[in-house]
């Protein structure tokens, strides 16, 4: 099975600039995938009609055969999405903004708790389950936020630039998270501009330059071209 496959997809944003220009990108079931480009390539709304939050233009989204057009609660039951910004209530704590998650999802209340343990210590945040959202540093924000992301338990997890202004070390320690739970079976997608991180993480990777994927490879083949 395919965890994604998009085809022709393009997106044209209101007031004609054209963002994505007939992208095909198909992603295998228990991938770790990296979608690399330049800022501006078209990577956030690739995700972003991904995840239902951009309406695309024209072109076919499917994941795990699930049609983005006609069955989009099975599209997003199966999409966990980390985005650039931090978007939860910085006002809830660090434990509530994972528990109400749940509500989106018809997940149970005490599924959601005992989710939200689990998560929030693989993580490294348990100790601050009790602390304010806006009280954390920025790498702390981000594991949030994948912890949030995989309390209805997706089989594909989508991030956006996940260690952008994340320190080394902790760059790190989200790596091999990632990794760990891509090896239990979560297929991962993830977009960003260093190939160093491609390189860490990924198996297959996907070049994306001006809407367009102008490279579709393994990383291994990539490396040993450059
Ligand atoms: P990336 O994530 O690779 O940096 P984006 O998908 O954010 O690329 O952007 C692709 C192109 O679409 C860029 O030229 C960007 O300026 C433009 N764009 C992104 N969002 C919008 C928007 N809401 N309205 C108009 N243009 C946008
Ligand atoms: P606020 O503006 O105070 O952040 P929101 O209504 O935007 O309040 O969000 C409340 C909570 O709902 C946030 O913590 C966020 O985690 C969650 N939330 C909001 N929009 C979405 C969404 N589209 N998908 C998933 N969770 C969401």
């Amino acid at each position: 099975t395919n965890a994604l496959e998009i085809k022709g997809l393009r997106k044209i944003y209101r007031g004609g600039l054209v963002a994505l220009k007939g992208l095909d990108l198909t992603v295998k079931e228990g991938d770790f995938y990296a979608l690399l480009g330049p800022n501006g390539a078209g990577k956030s709304t690739t995700i972003g009609i991904i995840s239902s939050l951009v309406n695309k233009t024209e072109g076919s989204v499917k994941v795990f055969g699930y049609d983005l057009d006609t069955q989009i609660n099975e599209v997003k039951e199966h999409i966990g999405l980390v985005p650039q910004e931090f978007n939860f209530n910085q006002f809830e704590t660090v434990e509530q903004i994972v528990v109400n998650q749940a509500g989106y999802y018809g997940v149970s209340r005490k599924l959601a708790r005992e989710r939200a343990e689990k998560y929030l210590r693989q993580l490294g945040l348990w100790e601050k389950r009790d602390e304010r959202g806006r009280t954390l540093s920025g790498g702390m924000k981000r594991r949030l936020m994948i912890a949030r992301a995989l309390l209805h338990e997706p089989k594909l997890l989508i991030l956006d630039e996940p260690t952008a202004g994340v320190d080394i070390e902790l760059r790190r320690s989200m790596w091999e998270f990632l990794t760990r739970i891509n090896k239990q079976g979560i297929t991962i997608i993830l977009t960003t501009h260093y190939l160093e991180e491609a390189e860490m993480l990924c198996r297959n990777i996907g070049i994306i330059d001006k809407g367009e994927i102008v490279e579709n490879t393994t990383m291994k083949a990539l490396l040993g071209k450059l």
